[in-house]
């Protein structure tokens, strides 16, 4: 087990794909707060989003994230939310975190676009209790700020504007991801032929 009292950063998503403003994200926080490691929570079933559109299964998505840490220190693939099943609640993972380290200090990092909905997140008057909030700019996306009385924390990054919708329709238009994504990540989507990938 890894030693107590640790800071940990969790960047909870769909990751359908997993890309590199993900990554910018996660890496700059972990080193801008001295975090020990930066979780990468894949949803398990990401509620919010199955109402709107097909999500690729997990294990898929646990496959590609895997995939894009590698070589990349204090990053980790979180299977948390696979494990526990059912919609995703971060409430729930944070929770289970704390128990799992009682001394240690949590920090939930959400781009933009995340944070301007989470009020409609499940519980979410309980989530300030739970972690630090870090709050990471997305490129054209406004952002309010959360609610009174939650620690913040606002971390520079370098901008990408890059959205796993618009590396899926690329795929599904037959365009390449190269540079986009880890090369893992690539190879992950063309060996399991996601997102419509057909080889010319
Ligand atoms: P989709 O287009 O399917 O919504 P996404 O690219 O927004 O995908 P998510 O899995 O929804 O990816 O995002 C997980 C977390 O990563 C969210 O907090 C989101 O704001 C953040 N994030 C995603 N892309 C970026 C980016 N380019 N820069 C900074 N943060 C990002
Ligand atoms: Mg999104």
């Amino acid at each position: 087990m890894a030693a107590p009292g640790r800071r940990t950063g969790v960047l909870g998503g769909t990751f359908d794909p997993p890309h590199i403003g993900h990554l910018l994200a996660a890496l700059n926080v972990r080193h801008a707060l001295s975090l020990d490691e930066v979780l990468l929570v894949v949803a398990n079933d990401p509620w919010q989003k199955t109402a709107e559109r097909p999500v690729t299964p997990a294990a898929d998505r646990m496959a590609m994230v895997q995939a894009a840490i590698e070589g990349l220190d204090g990053l980790v693939a979180s299977d948390l939310e696979i494990g526990r099943g059912g919609p995703s609640y971060m409430v729930d993972t944070l929770a289970e975190l704390a128990a799992a380290d009682p001394g240690g200090e949590r920090f939930l990092i959400v781009g933009a676009d995340a944070a301007a909905g989470l009020l409609t997140w499940d519980r979410a008057d309980r989530l300030p209790e739970l972690a630090t909030l870090v709050l990471v700019d997305r490129p054209g996306i406004e952002c309010d700020a959360p609610p009174d009385g939650w620690p913040l924390r606002r971390v520079e990054i370098p901008r990408i504007e890059l959205a796993s919708t618009d590396l899926r329709a690329r795929v599904a238009d037959g365009r390449p991801l190269d540079l986009l994504v880890p090369p893992g990540v690539w190879s992950v989507i063309r060996d399991r032929r996601l997102y419509g990938f057909r080889s010319s």
